[in-house]
């Protein structure tokens, strides 16, 4: 099953999208964690990416659509994948459906999560992520706080701030997401894919999950 997760930043995609692999045991494929991999590791295709994402905009297509190409090629991903944050753009869109088309795939379902703008802002700048790559747990420090402060409950790693969780930052991925998300919501709803979630208290600690729990009550997600 190919999952697309959609919903603006902070909308808790990341989270929900975490607990769906662990429930589906197919690969979470982040686009931003393949960035943040490749910028911690100073890579050419980091510091490209860095010079965007620091400013709160998107990295090219062109960039993004090469390096989920060559993820989508690797043999676990040949019985489904949940994508988070690809496709944000139309042409992403639409450069996915012709990759998933010469695997003789297509995406299945697009969950989309709507979460009103105060509590995404106050999400970002309270997120915490954790600094172990293999666990990556996200928490927040006012709605989903971590057992001992600064330290995952999961693992024991330190907790670290993403550095693009600014407040001048979250203004423009925001704007970019509504700039984007419209073309992108007719898309998938044209092709009768998209499932409109609203968590009904997104400051539940409990939110991410019920959210998966949504999806995979879906028709969309049953009947494969
Ligand atoms: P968030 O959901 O909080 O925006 P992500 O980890 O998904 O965080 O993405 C972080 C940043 O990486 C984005 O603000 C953007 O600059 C870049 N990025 C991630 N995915 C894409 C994409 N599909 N296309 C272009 N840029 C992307
Ligand atoms: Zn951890």
């Amino acid at each position: 099953m190919y999952i697309v997760m959609f919903g603006a930043p902070g909308s808790g995609k990341g989270t929900a999208a975490k607990i769906l692999a662990k429930r589906t045991n197919l690969p979470h494929i982040s686009t931003g964690d393949m960035f943040r991999e490749q910028i911690k590791n100073q890579t050419e295709l980091g510091k490209l990416a860095d010079s965007y994402i620091s400013k709160g905009n998107l990295v090219p297509d062109e960039v993004t659509i090469n390096i989920v190409g060559d993820r989508l090629s690797w043999n676990d991903a040949k019985n489904g994948i949940i994508l988070d944050g690809f496709p944000r753009t139309l042409a992403q869109a639409q450069a996915l459906d012709k990759i998933l088309e010469g695997l003789g795939q297509k995406v299945d379902i697009v969950p989309e999560i709507k979460i009103p703008n105060e509590v995404i802002v106050e999400r970002i700048l309270n997120r915490a992520t954790c600094s172990n790559k293999e666990c990556g747990a996200i928490y927040n420090t006012k709605f989903k706080k971590p057992k001992v402060a600064g330290i995952c409950d999961i693992c024991g790693s330190t907790l670290m701030t993403r550095t693009d969780d600014n407040a001048e930052t979250i203004k423009s991925r925001l704007k970019v997401y509504e700039d984007n998300s419209k073309d992108l919501k007719e898309y998938y709803e044209k092709k009768g894919v998209l499932l409109p979630i609203c968590p009904e208290d997104p400051t539940a600690e409990n939110a991410s999950e019920q959210v998966v729990e949504k999806i995979l009550r879906c028709p969309l997600c049953k009947k494969r």
